[in-house]
């Protein structure tokens, strides 16, 4: 997708990963089948869907989600959508499936937020596993509150979040369960306020388990972005 000069979005991490995993060798690269709007609108408001396809959404709309609106940017939230859903279909056949690029947790059903136009594990949970015991555990360093505000009502969802308390999004949401850290802190301190939450979730007893893996959490992704 076009970002245009100097935007501060580091799109090249898909890439590089993607070229890291492929350097590692073992793995088999499937290209993400587009979402259907049927499948986005399970979780999403249809106007919402409608108009941020057609490059309609009010310009206040389009810097809440923070990229500029092009068709590359519509292509990229279908695929992204639809590697999830691909995902979830995989894990569902074998026990596990991953996405490189989902994880877009800042989604609300009407509205996008901080780089986030669909909320991608929502669309899966409402599509593929309606009626089952989905957590989903976020160790991304910001809070997932797009997925804790969709599945506020749903007790058959167990949203977890563990993220700084002092950065965006600045008005938080309730996760089944937040976990908020101070800043810097180190990996003693994350894993002493991770263990206690993993039993919780096993304790809830789902049948299936949503990892966003964020990364951004990493000391080190803070010293690359600028390379980015
Ligand atoms: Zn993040």
């Amino acid at each position: 997708m076009p970002l245009g000069e100097g935007h501060r979005f580091p799109v090249t991490k898909y890439r590089l990963l993607r070229d890291k995993l492929a350097q590692h060798g073992g793995f088999v690269f499937e290209p993400a089948v587009l979402a259907s709007l049927d499948e986005i609108k399970a979780v999403h408001d249809p106007a919402y869907v409608d108009t941020f396809c057609a490059g309609t959404l009010p310009e206040a709309a389009i810097r809440g989600i923070g990229f500029p609106w092009s068709q590359g940017l519509v292509t990229r939230t279908l695929a992204s959508a639809g590697g999830t859903l691909a995902a979830t279909r995989e894990a569902l056949t074998t026990g596990l499936g991953c996405t490189l690029a989902g994880g877009t947790h800042h989604a609300f059903a009407a509205e996008g937020s901080g780089f986030c136009v669909f909320n991608d594990i929502a669309i899966a949970i409402r599509r593929l596993l309606r009626g089952a015991r989905v957590a989903v555990i976020d160790l991304d360093v910001h809070q997932g509150d797009g997925t804790a505000h969709i599945f506020a009502g749903s007790p058959e969802v167990f949203t977890v979040s563990l993220h700084g308390r002092n950065n965006f999004p600045f008005r938080k949401q309730q996760s089944s369960l937040d976990a908020p850290l101070e800043d810097g802190c180190d990996d003693t301190e994350y894993l002493t306020a991770l263990e206690p939450v993993l039993p919780q979730v096993i304790q809830f007893k789902p049948d299936f388990l949503f990892y966003q893996a964020g990364v951004d959490g990493l000391l080190a992704d803070l010293s690359q972005l600028s390379t980015f």
